[in-house]
């Protein structure tokens, strides 16, 4: 039995090297990412279920490994917080998808913007100033933008945090919640930060037509939203049933895999150039 003990701790910490060992070479790599040209934003259409038009794109990271193939970014999101790259990276996303946008609205599609940035870049110095010089550059008003936080941010309740989205808002650019409804467990920061709009997570919307409590907890979320005047995206939109059924309760905006996937530049902008106009 001993033996075996022994074997199995001796298993353990090889597995555990062999982990550590992986993450490091997936660090260096990520490192080389941005200057290799392997990142790539792919853009989802955020509809109107009601006229089946686009309203506006999310920015959604993706990372290319030569080796591994397509790494999604749940993945390696976490890792480029951890080591500090997000900075460099959600600056580049940022960078980018304002070029792109601001192209697609000189072709003539109103398009909004939306991109995810996390707390992380608040410590990595990404600021108003930053967000003012992406939208100059791009000549983009700053309606156009929209930044996505999740939830979590705001249950920390800081005043950093208070200051940073302050002076987002202040420039006039919309904040929203990502993965609204999975984390809180008080609503109060709704009125202390200065958000505008409620991303439901897909979650519920999933679970839409299924299950009941997902079924009244989206009812729960649209109605507040509505009290509140936040605006609401429902995320996750798969079947046709999902949209009827937020259409009725007055839930407009939607995204998911019912309209379309994430897709590079290139492949959106032919499926722009097939919506009926
Ligand atoms: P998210 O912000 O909640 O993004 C929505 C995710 O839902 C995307 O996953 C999208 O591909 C997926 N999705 C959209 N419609 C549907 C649908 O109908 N069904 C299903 N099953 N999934 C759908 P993705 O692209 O893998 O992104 C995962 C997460 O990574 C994002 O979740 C976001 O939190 C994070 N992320 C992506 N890009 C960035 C970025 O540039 N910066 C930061 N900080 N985070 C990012
Ligand atoms: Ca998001
Ligand atoms: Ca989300
Ligand atoms: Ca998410």
């Amino acid at each position: 039995a001993k033996q075996s003990g022994r074997n199995q701790a001796h298993f353990f910490t090889a597995a555990m090297q062999e982990q550590a060992n992986q993450r490091m070479t997936l660090e260096q790599d990520l490192r080389q990412a941005l200057a290799r040209d392997q990142l790539e934003v792919y853009y989802q259409p955020i509809m109107s279920g009601r006229t089946r038009s686009i309203k506006g794109v999310e920015a959604l990271l993706r990372w290319h490994h030569p080796e591994r193939g397509p790494i999604p970014p749940d993945h390696f999101i976490p890792l480029a917080e951890e080591t500090g790259l997000i900075g460099e990276i959600g600056r580049w996303v940022l960078d980018t998808a304002c070029a792109q946008v601001a192209h697609w609205r000189s072709q003539g599609w109103p398009l909004y913007l939306s991109v995810n940035i996390s707390e992380r870049q608040r410590e990595l110095g990404l600021n108003d100033k930053c967000v003012a010089t992406a939208l100059e550059q791009n000549d983009l008003p700053a309606h156009v933008l929209m930044l996505e936080i999740t939830e979590g941010l705001l249950l920390q309740d800081s005043e950093d945090t208070l200051n940073w989205l302050q002076g987002f808002k202040a420039l006039g650019v919309s904040l929203a919640i990502d993965d609204f409804g999975t984390g809180y467990s008080s609503l109060s920061y709704l009125k202390r930060f200065p958000v505008d709009t409620l991303k439901i997570d897909r979650e519920f919307i999933n679970d839409l037509d299924s299950d009941r409590y997902a079924h009244s907890l989206v009812k729960a979320i649209i109605s507040m939203a509505a009290s509140l005047d936040l605006r609401l995206v429902a995320e996750g939109v798969e079947t046709e049933q999902q949209c009827k059924t937020l259409l009725d309760q007055q839930c407009v905006l939607m995204q998911g895999f019912l309209f379309c996937r994430p897709l590079p530049a290139a492949d959106l902008t032919d499926w722009l150039a097939s919506q009926p106009s």
